[in-house]
This record gives C-alpha cells, sequence and structure tokens, in this order.
C-alpha cells in the first residue's frame, strides 16, 4: 500500500466512522431483537451470515470490524462521554484477562451445538450477558484493556488470523493514545498470540493454546452435530470432548514443531497453523451453509444440494484455502498494524 493510500485512510473523517459505527449498531440491534421475536431469521442473520464474515475479515482487515463493532461502541461510550474511570490495567491483569478470554472461547463455541445453533432467545441472551460484562468493565477500566483487549473472546481469533491487514485505517475509538494496554493489539505491527515482549504467563498459555489449538479444535467442532429440544444437554460430553481431543492434538504437535524449528521460523509456524484453523473452518464452513454439510441441516442458510454440481463445494474448498495459505504464508506484503496509533496522550502510562 502507498504512502498516498495510507494517507488518505488516515484522515477519513472521525464522523464517517460514528455513521459506520451507528449503521452497524442498528443492525446489530435488528439481529438482537429478530434472534428474541423472530428467532429462525435471528439465527439465519447471526450464525449463518454474520458469523461465517467474520474470520475472513479478521484475515484481511482486523482494524474494520474493531472500528464498528457494535459491542466495542456500545462498551466505548461511557468513555467517549467522558464518565469512565480510567482505571489502568497492570500487564499480570491484562495476562489473566487475556487467558479468561481464550477459555471463554473454547466453553462457548461448543454449545453452539447444545443450544445457541437452535435457539434465538438463547443467543440473545449470551450476546446481553457479554455485552453487560463489556460495558461494565469498560466503564471501570481505561480505553479497551478490559473488553476490547482483554475479555472479549473474540479478541484471540482477530490476533489470530490478524497477522496481515490490508488496510492500515485510523483507530475510530481512540482520539489519543494513553497506552491502556501493552503491546496494543490495535496498533503494534504484525500483532500475533505468542511472539512478543513482555508477555505475563497466562497470556503465553492463552496465545499458545490459540495458536497450537484452534485447527484441532475447529475440525472437532465441526463434527459434532447441533442438538434440539434441549436434547444436547445429555450430549454435553462428546459435545467438548471431540473438540478438545483434537484441539490437544494439534497443540502438541504445534509445541513439538516449536521445539525443533530455529527461533527464526517461529513466526512461520504461528502462520501456518493460523492459516490452518482460517482454511479447516471454511472448509466445513461453506459447504454446510450450502447443505452440503456432514450433518446436512446443520448451519444451512439455503439447500442448494439438489441445485449445485457435487463438485462445487470442493471447489469453494480449495480456493478459500490457496487464498488464505497464499494471504498468510507466501504473501510477502507488508506486515502493518490494523490500524494507525493515534498521538500519544501527554501523560501516558508506563506499564509494570
Ligand atoms: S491506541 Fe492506545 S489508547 Fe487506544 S486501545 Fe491502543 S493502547 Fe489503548
Amino acid at each position: 500500500m502507498n504512502t498516498q493510500d495510507k494517507s488518505i485512510r488516515a484522515s477519513t473523517p472521525i464522523t464517517y466512522w460514528r455513521i459506520a459505527q451507528l449503521l452497524v449498531g442498528i443492525i446489530g440491534l435488528g439481529i438482537f431483537f429478530s434472534l428474541i421475536f423472530i428467532p429462525e431469521i435471528g439465527i439465519h442473520a447471526f450464525w449463518n451470515v454474520l458469523i461465517p464474515v467474520a474470520p475472513a475479515l479478521f484475515v484481511v482487515s482486523a482494524g474494520l470490524w474493531r472500528n464498528v463493532c457494535p459491542l466495542a461502541s456500545t462498551s466505548l461510550i461511557s468513555r467517549h462521554l467522558g464518565f469512565a474511570r480510567n482505571k489502568k490495567l497492570k500487564v499480570k491483569q491484562q495476562g489473566k484477562f487475556q487467558l479468561i478470554s481464550v477459555i471463554l472461547l473454547l466453553l462457548i463455541i461448543p454449545l453452539r451445538h447444545t443450544i445457541f445453533d437452535t435457539n434465538g432467545p438463547a443467543t440473545a441472551l449470551i450476546i446481553g450477558l457479554l455485552a453487560v460484562i463489556a460495558i461494565v468493565l469498560s466503564f471501570r477500566y481505561d480505553w479497551k484493556s478490559a473488553w476490547c483487549s482483554g475479555l472479549c473472546p473474540i479478541h484471540p481469533v482477530e490476533k489470530l488470523y490478524g497477522r496481515k491487514s490490508l488496510f492500515e485505517l485510523p483507530n475510530a475509538h481512540c482520539k489519543s493514545c494513553v497506552s491502556c494496554v501493552s503491546n496494543c493489539p490495535d496498533s503494534t505491527k504484525a500483532i500475533n498470540p505468542i511472539l512478543k515482549k513482555k508477555k505475563s504467563i497466562n497470556e503465553k498459555i492463552g496465545g499458545t493454546i490459540i495458536v497450537g489449538g484452534f485447527p484441532g479444535y475447529i475440525w472437532g467442532w465441526f463434527h459434532v452435530q447441533d442438538y434440539y429440544n434441549n436434547e444436547g444437554w445429555y450430549h454435553l460430553i462428546s459435545t467438548y470432548s471431540i473438540p478438545l481431543v483434537a484441539m490437544t492434538t494439534t497443540l502438541v504437535l504445534f509445541l513439538f514443531l516449536k521445539k525443533i524449528i530455529s527461533k527464526k521460523n517461529e513466526i512461520l509456524l504461528v502462520n501456518l497453523f493460523a492459516m490452518a484453523a482460517v482454511s479447516i473452518y471454511y472448509w466445513y464452513r461453506l459447504p454446510a451453509l450450502m447443505g452440503f454439510g456432514i450433518f446436512p441441516t446443520d448451519g444451512m442458510l439455503a439447500d442448494l444440494s439438489q441445485t449445485l454440481p457435487i463438485w462445487f463445494p470442493l471447489v469453494l474448498q480449495f480456493s478459500t484455502t490457496i487464498f488464505f495459505s497464499w494471504w498468510m504464508i507466501f504473501n510477502k506484503k507488508e506486515m502493518s498494524s490494523w490500524v494507525i496509533r493515534p498521538p500519544y496522550a501527554k501523560h501516558k502510562k508506563i506499564f509494570s
């Protein structure tokens, strides 16, 4: 990307971002209320449209999502209006939050099979709960430190996939940087979950689990079916054990490879596992959306299995895998940050 392109994006007036945040917020509210009042539509809109688009968006521009995410915008209202308490989180506390965010992610995803994929109000309830936590935390702690770069269960996935951004966008939330978080994920070039200085042990553990374990976890998740009418509560053991066993397998493989390769190749290993995770996701998710899934009605947006030729999903599977391999491994693209760091505030905190 040339400097002129960057500066054009950097100079995008904040008003446009506020309008975008408002529009995405309205769409988010629409999906939230459809989950409660017209669950069939809400489930399709949330689980079969928004969520399948998200990983690809994180790969090409995590900053775009971070700028307009309705949960982030809602949680930061208190700060924008100037009545947040702006308490600083220590590096150790950040590490704890980031480990908890990985645990939350691993606990919530299997519950999709148990209840969320088939129950709109239950999905609305978990979104509502997360929103309340996000608002309370962002009222207490400085900027994005506690939620967007801390407890948010999507944040580890953003860091795993968002290694190479297509755009370096302006930061649509922070007017000036107060260093609310050490190694800000938004503003640090080529952020990734494990390789950086000044990491707490909890952050290292969370980062290692997400890099090494996520490919297996996703593979395992797709080999469990959706359950209806509360039947899923009787299958909780298999719903959790299949993804977790597969996760352990790829995690062990990752740790082994990390031990035998040279330090300078670690970044390649991280990219390889990140690419594997997102490719496995689309390998199973795209066919399922069109009725070609392992469990045909699970996660289906429209049944095209009688209309499309049988080879069509295979073309999609290979195309997405080739694209992610190129983008995440072979593409020599300059490593940029998700968004441009705003100017530092005068009294920024030095982390301890
Ligand atoms: S840019 Fe600065 S203030 Fe904003 S989230 Fe990053 S570290 Fe915090």
